[in-house]
């Protein structure tokens, strides 16, 4: 099966500046690397998909499915601090190894990951320029793979439909032919290792000028921003903004289980910002220094923890599908052995076909089995005890019940990211159509999409826009806790359409003529275009049932 054409990134952001998703942060100051602001139809859209995760991961877990055994699924919510004890992040880890490996070309002043493509080539224009690609490039991987990898990702390379390697002379030089359908462009590659450049580096050729000696030795760079607390800006009073939501929960764990009446098997759930400082933010909102997550903790004990690992990576596949992803663009991709951290027994990643990777995938969410190492790591560190008291474990005893089982819970970890999933659905939903009068229109689900309903009278006279205004105020009282109804008495139908297509308003009422005199509405369905007659009284049934899918 081929891939299809990536659809334009350019056009997706035009569309979500346009349309008020998306816009830079501190644009009119010139904007900041690394940080998008939502705009109110992008801030109602995320809190959308916040609010279906809640919904579906905490309030009615899993749509009501059993877990391994028939068990019931459980979970609780919680809310945690962005800035935690820094005791917290030397027991994660994250301290002592959330780091990057970062090259300076001295020449240029440009700062790259070692481990990553970045800026290597001027923005390729399809129709005229393909020659004026630079010929020559490093890349720093050890594997002809991982070099495709890294030049797919590239955001000058998003309009290729293809990146691949041809010629043999890997793994230190080699030819990689990019597709932009309208013709072929390569480039002669140096493969260099990292293992080379930390102990070579002056003899590496830099990325940008090709000259040999102006990259500085990899040296580790933290992702974790800091800052104090109190009056006193000293090493004492440091403190970080977290990378993830994740251990806010690890460190709550007890105090959740003394106080909730939770037993494992369960689950706590979190969703908030998190902040890392990464070293080439790109492609969007895909890779940002602040973004939100939704991370699920689910507690259970170590024996069923294979079995929870797979009701998870499977429930979390079927719930991005099921909220408007459900094409060829979503896999699920398990970890192979060496991919995984030291403690993880199993992962796999929910992977979206983004524009700018196709062909190749971004993680939207991964799935991690990662044993008791949090809860092991947390208890060392604090000296306070995580261990949990089973009741319904352990030997029978005469009367009954059971001696019960003390152990260290294992955990699985669905985490997602919603900036990510975000785009993943504008992305999905993104539609060009020319048959249409307006070719652009955002394809969103129903549950997501920032507009519930639109209500128009066809003219701003005759009666129409009483009519309208009239069902508009029942439909928003009833519905407006889901996301907007719009109402807009002006302009030629035509536009008022285009415009919902454009937000991704799956259904627009319209009032004329015959709903004066045989109250009736039309009901138009954004995908299709189709329209149906329906009662006017039935106009808030029909859209409550339509919004329930
Ligand atoms: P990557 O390998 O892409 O850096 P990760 O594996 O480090 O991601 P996790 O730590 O597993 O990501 O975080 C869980 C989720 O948080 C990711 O699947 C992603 O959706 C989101 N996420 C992580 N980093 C970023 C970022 N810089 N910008 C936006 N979302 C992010």
């Amino acid at each position: 099966m081929t891939t299809p054409a990536p659809k334009s990134m350019d056009a997706i952001m035009a569309l979500c500046k346009r349309r008020g998703f998306i816009y830079q942060a501190s644009e009119i100051y010139g904007g900041i690397n690394g940080f998008w602001d939502y705009g109110p139809l992008g801030a109602q859209m995320k809190k959308n998909l916040r609010d279906a995760w809640w919904q579906d991961m905490i309030l009615s877990p899993c749509w009501g499915r059993k877990g391994p055994g028939g068990q019931r699924v459980h979970c609780v919510p919680l809310e945690t601090c962005i800035i935690q004890h820094p005791k917290v992040w030397e027991a994660s880890g994250h301290i002592a190894g959330f780091n990057d490996p970062m090259v300076d070309d001295k020449e240029t002043k440009q700062r790259f990951r070692a481990d990553q493509l970045s800026g290597l080539f001027p923005e390729p224009s399809i129709h005229s320029s393909l020659e004026q690609i630079r010929p020559q490039c490093t890349v720093i991987a050890s594997t002809v793979g991982e070099a495709i990898e890294l030049l797919s990702a590239d955001k000058s390379l998003r309009k290729a439909a293809g990146v691949r390697a041809i010629g043999q002379s890997f793994p230190d030089a080699g030819v990689i032919e990019a597709d932009f359908g309208t013709g072929m462009a390569r480039w002669n590659v140096a493969l260099v290792p990292m293992s080379l450049l930390r102990d070579h580096a002056r003899d590496v050729p830099s990325p940008y000028t090709g000259k040999k000696g102006s990259l500085t030795e990899p040296r580790q760079f933290s992702l974790m921003f800091f800052t104090y607390t109190g009056a006193v800006l000293d090493e004492d009073n440091k403190v970080y903004l977290r990378p993830e939501t994740a251990q806010g929960i690890f460190v709550q764990f007890k105090n959740v289980v003394d106080t909730s009446r939770v037993k494992v098997p369960f689950g706590i759930g979190n969703t908030g910002r998190s902040f890392r400082n990464e070293i080439t933010p790109r492609n969007f909102t895909f890779r940002s220094r602040e973004f939100e997550q939704a991370e699920l903790e689910f507690f259970c004990h170590p024996s069923e923890s294979q079995d929870w690992y797979a009701f998870w990576r499977d429930f979390r596949m079927d719930w991005w599908k099921a909220i408007g992803l459900a094409g060829d663009n979503l896999i699920l991709r398990e970890h192979e052995k060496d991919e995984l951290s030291h403690y993880s027994i199993g992962t796999s990643d929910v992977e979206y076909r983004f524009p700018f990777t196709s062909p190749g995938f971004g993680e939207l969410e991964g799935i991690a089995h990662r044993g008791c190492f949090d809860l092991t790591q947390h208890q060392q560190h604090s000296g306070v005890k995580q261990d949990y008291f089973d009741q319904e474990r352990g030997d029978p005893l005469p009367n009954g019940s059971r001696k019960g089982e003390r152990y260290l819970p294992h955990v699985i970890e669905p985490a997602a990211g919603l900036d990510r999933g975000a785009l993943a659905l504008i992305c999905e939903g993104y539609t060009r159509d020319e048959s249409r009068p307006s070719p652009e229109f955002l394809k969103l689900h129903p549950r997501i999409a920032p507009i519930k309903a639109a209500v128009f009278p066809l003219v701003n006279k005759d009666g129409m826009p009483e009519v309208a205004e009239k069902l508009h105020a029942d439909l928003s009282r009833r519905f407006g806790h889901l996301g907007f109804i719009e109402t807009d008495p002006k302009q030629s139908i035509g536009k008022r359409y285009a415009r919902m297509d454009e937000a991704g308003c799956p259904f627009c009422f319209t009032i004329d003529g015959d709903t004066l005199t045989g109250q009736t509405v039309t009901l138009r369905d954004r995908d299709t275009g189709q329209q149906q007659r329906i009662a006017i009284d039935q106009a808030p049934a029909m859209l409550g049932e339509k919004l329930q899918r």
